[in-house]
């Protein structure tokens, strides 16, 4: 089984100016196409493989892999995941989820802390990586950042809301100026 470079289903520059056209563009088109390349590449080598990425990561550990295989598929497979999700939170035609604010009104004290909270996950991870809400195996909600291409999948944590914090997600527009990249995308986001 391989899989294609999943659809953005708006135009590069429908995030400007929070996020610029030639970021979308190259993390979209360059970025993700290699990440969903080097997957198919491990992925033809174990054809008995059965489920789809998503699936198949939620339970990596069990699987009939080599060790070296299951570390490039956590890193190249966790790309495509986490970057084929990151392109649907980012979706300008997402609605407000009244449903969600509530629950993370009741989890966090307000919309403020949860944004507060999801930011300084952001802003202090180190290196390259990823803040997520997700829902977590006791069924709450919970905040906090993982590194490289790891997903929250790998814990069994359904992902709600992330954020790309790879240099390759912000450079372009941003710089060395993560906070303002983070502290924008609450501009971007249509759910909250
Ligand atoms: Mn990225």
């Amino acid at each position: 089984m391989t899989y294609n470079l999943p659809k953005l289903n708006y135009s590069y520059d429908a995030l400007e100016p929070y996020i610029d056209k030639a970021t979308m563009e190259i993390h979209h088109s360059k970025h993700h196409q290699v990440y969903t390349d080097k997957m198919n590449m491990v992925l033809e080598k174990y054809s008995q493989l059965k489920g789809e990425p998503e699936e198949l990561m939620s339970k990596l550990d069990s699987l009939d892999m080599s060790k070296i295989d299951k570390q490039t598929f956590q890193n190249h497979g966790g790309g495509y995941i986490n970057h084929k999700f990151f392109w649907q939170v980012l979706d300008p035609a997402n609605k407000r989820d009244e449903g969600l604010v509530k629950e993370i009104e009741n989890t966090f004290g307000s919309l403020d802390s949860f944004k507060e909270k999801f930011s300084d996950a952001a802003k202090t991870q180190f290196g390259s990586g990823w803040a997520w809400l997700v829902r977590n195996s006791q069924n709450k909600l919970e905040v906090y950042s993982t590194s490289n291409q790891d997903s929250p999948l790998l814990q069994n944590h359904t992902p709600i809301i992330c954020l790309d914090v790879w240099e390759h997600a912000y450079y372009l527009k941003y710089q060395n100026k993560r906070p303002e990249y983070v502290d924008n995308f609450w501009q971007v986001l249509k759910l909250l």
